[in-house]
């Protein structure tokens, strides 16, 4: 499989498919906002679309990298979509992969659609954030058949530096929104030990190498802790999206039943930093929240 197509090109999306180009794939890419599909426009191994239906006819797999579940609702289900596109004749498409965070009820739903015209799908939304898209790094939890994450891991690998099957269709997306809820509690409590530390006459600088050290240490502490410090907060995983995913979360302890009060907290922590401005922000952003 060396036809690609790539439906999604922002701060995910466009360093993924520099990725892809690198490996040698070719190309089909697709962006609503058009001018985000310039730097690729001209490259010989890459043709623009002029819709998702378009990147379908041209690919044998296509990789969704979308906003939420409305940009998906769109790709998948509106006019050109690729939902028209797999079922016009010819149709070369066998497998869609979309590694968006979105909830595993619409995962699910995608799937069933897609099986009805015989094209596979898996949801592999993905761990890391724009450097480890640049590097290609990302870890992808995915739902979906395991011939199929067979057929697909080479192609995941170049964008990549893990697969992990989680079961069948929907629990990729479970297992991220899992991921996000344990990554938005961790960052929450890194600033408010930071502003603990600060509070109390500390060097926080000195805090964050005395926790890198033991049990406590975490990604969140490591990457965004001196991000906090520094008031560096250029977005690499923005408040919006986190919101969005706890959102999801929520929505998904619901229909379990379980009792999360962690996430709860942590939502309305998220919904302050939307309420002063910060949406567009970093996730580390939310340190402000503590000032
Ligand atoms: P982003 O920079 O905001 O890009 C979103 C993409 O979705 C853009 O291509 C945008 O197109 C498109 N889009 C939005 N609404 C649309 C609609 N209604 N119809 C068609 N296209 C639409 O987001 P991102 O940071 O790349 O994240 C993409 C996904 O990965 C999200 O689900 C996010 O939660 C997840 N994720 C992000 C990170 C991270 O660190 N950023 C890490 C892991 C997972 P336009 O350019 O036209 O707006």
């Amino acid at each position: 499989m060396n036809k690609i197509g790539f439906i999604g090109l922002g701060t995910m999306g466009a360093p993924m498919v520099r990725n892809l180009l690198k490996k040698g794939y070719q190309l089909t890419v697709y962006n609503r906002n058009t001018a985000k599909t310039n730097e690729f426009q001209g490259q010989s191994q890459v043709q623009v679309a002029a819709s998702p239906a378009e990147v379908v006819q041209l690919s044998e797999v296509v990789i969704t990298m979308l906003a939420n579940d409305q940009a998906i609702e769109e790709v998948y289900f509106g006019s050109e979509g690729i939902m028209q596109g797999v079922t016009k004749e010819g149709s070369p498409t066998r497998i869609v992969i979309d590694s968006s965070t979105i909830s595993p009820g619409l995962s699910m739903r995608i799937a069933a659609t897609l099986a009805e015209a015989n094209v596979d799908f898996l949801d592999a939304p993905v761990t890391g954030s724009e450097p480890q898209a640049i590097e290609g790094s990302l870890t992808f939890l995915v739902g979906g058949k395991s011939e199929t994450l067979a057929a697909c891991t080479e192609l995941l690998l170049a964008m990549g530096k893990k697969t992990v099957h989680m079961g069948k269709s929907g629990s990729g997306s479970n297992a991220k929104l899992a991921n996000n809820t344990l990554g938005a509690i961790n960052l929450l409590a890194v600033a408010e030990s930071i502003r603990m530390v600060q509070e109390s006459g500390g060097d926080p600088l000195l805090f964050l190498e005395a926790v890198a050290g033991g049990g406590a240490r975490s990604g969140m502490a490591e990457i965004k802790g001196p991000k906090m410090l520094e008031l560096d907060f250029s977005p690499k995983f923005s408040v919006k999206l986190q919101h969005k995913d706890l959102g999801l979360a929520v929505q998904l302890v619901k229909t379990l039943g379980l009792e999360t009060p962690m996430l709860q907290a942590a939502i309305r922590q998220f919904q302050a930093a939307l309420e002063q401005g910060f949406a567009e922000e970093d996730v580390s952003a939310v340190y402000k929240l503590y000032k």
